[in-house]
């Protein structure tokens, strides 16, 4: 795929310069396409605090020449561990590090910094914001009245996508009732207390689940940050995507936690607070006009529950770039959209479904449910230990 080359340069407009429009604009840029990508804030902001990198993500991202820079600023967990939330009793674990290179091609990664690969392949607009569609036409009209066409408009735009609105309208996100804090702490305030440096000596990544909230926890910064998501119940404070939350709420939410959960929460001064909405799975990903599709959050907006939002947009990129780079006549655009909207939609919907299993699974209350689910989960885990296999299953709990 990488060698192929489109025989008929078409010009392709991305709206958003996000993980998916990015890795996008990398694929068909090099696969022959000349590409511009608009972007409606004036800078270039770095992706999130930190972000999991399972391996179908890594392996593309190795295949597409990061791999080395990605190494420089990822940390390698070693385990991912459940524990049960007041005890901090492990439930089940498993082994990740070099397992998962061996299970899966690549290894799982969690990284700061990421994607600046698509910079040659592309001409960005920063401060682009788009604000209307021509779906025939094709072309975007942006907020300074200047209209741009285009032979394929691809919209990257993110949850609140304007593209996706002339595909679905009245697909707008809804709230799932979860809101999500975040947190960083440098890693050396856990040095010194033995309880907290084994959370990161050796790197791992701690999941703690309770009733109705949980709390993912890894490094970040090439080890030098520890950063804590903590997914509770939303409530009216939960308005803006990252404005800033108060901690003594957080801590109100976690008091009945485990004393490692406490001493974590005792370090934090800040936190980020993110209202969790998604919308659901979208009947059609192409304008009926066969000039405008879709990708990432745009297209598919998961929980964070499963860490694979980013990977299904990376893979979407990766997808729509080996389709087009095969393009020969304009005529083909409808069917290779058709094809990359038949090959992405079945897998990203079973993805957007197994994040909501995750969510049942880790919130449940206290109560018969939740001793079956921990008595399977030990079950599992201590039977794929014992194996050496299964680093990577999906819990493997019945409901
Ligand atoms: C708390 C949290 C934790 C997460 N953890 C993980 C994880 O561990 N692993 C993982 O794989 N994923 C994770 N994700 C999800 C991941 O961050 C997103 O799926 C991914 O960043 C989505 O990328 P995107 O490019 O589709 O959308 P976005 O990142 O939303 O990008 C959209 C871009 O389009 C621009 N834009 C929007 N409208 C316009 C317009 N009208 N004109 C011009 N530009 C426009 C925006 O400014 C933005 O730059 C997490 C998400 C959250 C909230």
């Amino acid at each position: 795929m990488e060698s192929t080359k489109t025989s008929v340069p078409l010009h392709i407009v991305i709206v958003g310069s996000g993980i998916a429009g990015l890795a996008t604009a990398f694929c068909l840029g090099r696969a022959g396409h000349q590409v511009t990508v608009l972007e409606r804030s004036p800078h270039l902001d770095d992706i999130g605090a930190g972000i999991q990198i399972s391996p179908n993500m890594s392996r593309l991202l190795f295949r597409w020449g990061i791999g080395d820079a990605l190494m420089k600023v990822a940390v390698k967990p070693e385990i991912l561990t459940f524990c049960q939330y007041s005890t901090g009793q492990e439930l089940g674990s498993s082994l990740l590090g070099d397992n998962m290179a061996i299970d899966h091609g690549a290894p799982y990664l969690h990284v700061h910094l990421l994607l600046t690969l698509a910079r040659p392949y592309m001409k960005l607009e920063i401060g682009a914001r788009v604000v209307s569609v021509d779906p025939f036409r094709p072309s975007v009209t942006l907020s300074s009245n200047k209209v741009i066409e285009a032979d394929l408009l691809i919209g990257a735009d993110g949850t609140y996508s304007i593209v996706r609105d002339i595909i679905c309208p009245n697909s707008m996100p809804q709230a799932t009732g979860d809101g999500a804090y975040r947190a960083i702490i440098p890693v050396k305030m856990l040095k010194d207390d033995p309880e907290l440096n084994s959370l990161v000596d050796p790197p791992q990544c701690h999941c703690w689940i309770g009733p109705s909230c949980h709390i993912v926890s890894y490094c970040i910064s090439g080890g030098n940050d520890y950063n804590i998501v903590m997914v509770v119940p939303e409530d009216e404070s939960f308005l803006s995507w990252t404005a800033e939350g108060d901690p003594e709420r957080v801590k109100a939410h976690f008091a009945k936690w485990e004393s490692r959960v406490q001493k974590l929460l005792g370090l934090i001064t800040s936190v980020l607070q993110t209202r969790i909405t998604v919308s659901p799975p979208l009947p059609i990903w192409i304008h009926q006009g066969n000039r405008v599709a879709l990708v990432g959050d745009a297209c598919h907006s998961l929980l964070p529950y499963r860490a694979q939002a980013a990977a299904m947009a990376i893979e979407d990129a990766a997808v729509l770039g080996n389709l087009f780079s095969r393009l020969q006549s304009k005529s083909q655009i409808p069917w290779l959209l058709e094809g990359y909207q038949a090959i992405r939609k079945p897998r990203t919907t079973s993805t957007m479904a197994d994040s909501w299993l995750n969510r049942k699974i880790f919130h449940l209350p206290d109560g018969p449910e939740q001793i079956s689910r921990d008595a399977q989960w030990k079950n599992r885990m201590g039977r794929s230990q014992q194996e050496g296999t299964d680093h990577t299953n999906q819990w493997g709990i019945s409901f």
